[in-house]
């Protein structure tokens, strides 16, 4: 930590702070300038984090030197990581593609889009249960029974299963099926929710929320890790901003921040960003051009009749074309992407 003194502070003044940081147990460092007098607190930060020393009389301004996100960050940790989500290596060469409808719904949709899906080269298969919608009058998922839906479609399939887990009553519940959690956007700061899936070994997909800052995101994950998960990835959907083109807006740049800031993997989800299948795709090959590891797609066999987000739903074909739009995109920046199978 670096406390910078006001030009006009005394001696006493100085000799005070001096002492908050020698009793945290830290050195004082004093750099007398000319015009400032500048105080270098040496040791374990996280010591004197919570110390408010622009509250101390005489200090202007008090910058710390590591991040706080000691788990989630580079400074301990530079390699990048890989993460097992069932079989599927996240943050290896290959771009992930998660895709699937946003709800599991009472009928074949989850079956159709986790075979076409599959066909057209995605690996992991998405699809809620447990739905956070802003209207409590809102088709609120099919809880147990769209899980055991998601597990059927595993077994035939083959494909790895992720979904969103809203409350800290249902962790045991979706572990039981899913090979990954979701944590959504909603709910990303649901601090409870964080540190009960950090106490189970399965990966966890964690949305940044509609206002939250890439260092509050990182700090999210920092929850989940401190209880001993480290299979986080994080996952860009948009945020809130003026604009109304879109349901959000992507922040592109917010996978190459954290690219730098983390070694953990990080995703886009398109669908959520645009609001609307026309932008889904333009985003897709936006994303993988700024080096996300894998992409988090809505795909309905019939968007028209989604009972949720199928404004922003792509049908098969747009999918398949997706897949094949985003591969030389890929492979200009040093990946690749699975090809679609062959028929047979
Ligand atoms: C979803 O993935 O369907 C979803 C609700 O996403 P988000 O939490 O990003 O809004
Ligand atoms: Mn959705």
């Amino acid at each position: 930590m670096i406390i910078v003194l006001r030009p006009d502070a005394t001696d006493d003044q100085l000799q005070h702070l001096v002492e908050v940081i020698q009793q945290a147990g830290l050195q004082a460092h004093v750099s007398a300038g000319t015009e400032r007098t500048i105080v270098g607190a040496i040791g374990d930060e996280s010591k004197i984090r919570s110390v408010p020393f622009t509250a101390i009389p005489g200090v202007e301004s008090a910058v710390p030197i590591l991040k706080p996100y000691k788990l989630a960050g580079r400074s301990l940790h530079s390699e990048r990581d890989r993460i097992m989500v069932g079989d599927v290596v996240v943050g290896g060469d290959e771009v992930v593609v998660v895709g699937g409808p946003c709800s599991v719904e009472p009928n074949d949709s989850l079956l159709l889009t986790a075979r076409a899906i599959k066909k057209a080269g995605a690996t992991i298969l998405r699809g809620g249960a447990f739905k956070p919608r802003t209207s409590p009058y809102d088709f609120p998922g099919l809880g147990e029974e769209g899980l055991v839906m998601l597990d059927e479609a595993r077994q035939e399939t083959g494909l790895a299963i992720v979904t969103e887990v809203m409350d800290t009553r249902d962790v045991e519940l979706v572990y039981r099926y899913a090979d990954a959690f979701q944590i959504g956007a909603r709910n990303s700061q649901n601090f409870n929710l964080l540190r009960e899936v950090g106490k189970f070994d399965k990966p966890v997909f964690l949305k940044r929320g509609m206002s939250m800052t890439i260092k509050e995101f990182l700090m999210s994950a920092e929850y989940i890790m401190a209880q001993g998960n480290p299979n986080v990835i994080m996952v860009e959907r948009g945020i809130r901003t003026f604009e109304t083109a879109t349901r959000n807006t992507l922040d592109i740049a917010a996978v190459a921040v954290l690219q730098l800031e983390t070694h953990l993997p990080v995703f886009v989800d398109p669908s959520h960003a645009a609001g609307d299948f026309r932008y889904v795709i333009a985003l897709a090959r936006a994303s993988v051009a700024c080096g996300a590891d894998g992409l988090m797609v809505e795909v309905h066999p019939n968007p028209e009749k989604a009972m949720s987000d199928g404004a922003q739903s792509l049908k098969f074909g747009k999918f398949e074309r997706l897949m094949g739009e985003i591969a030389p995109v890929a492979q200009s920046v040093g990946r690749t992407v699975r090809p679609p199978m062959k028929e047979s």
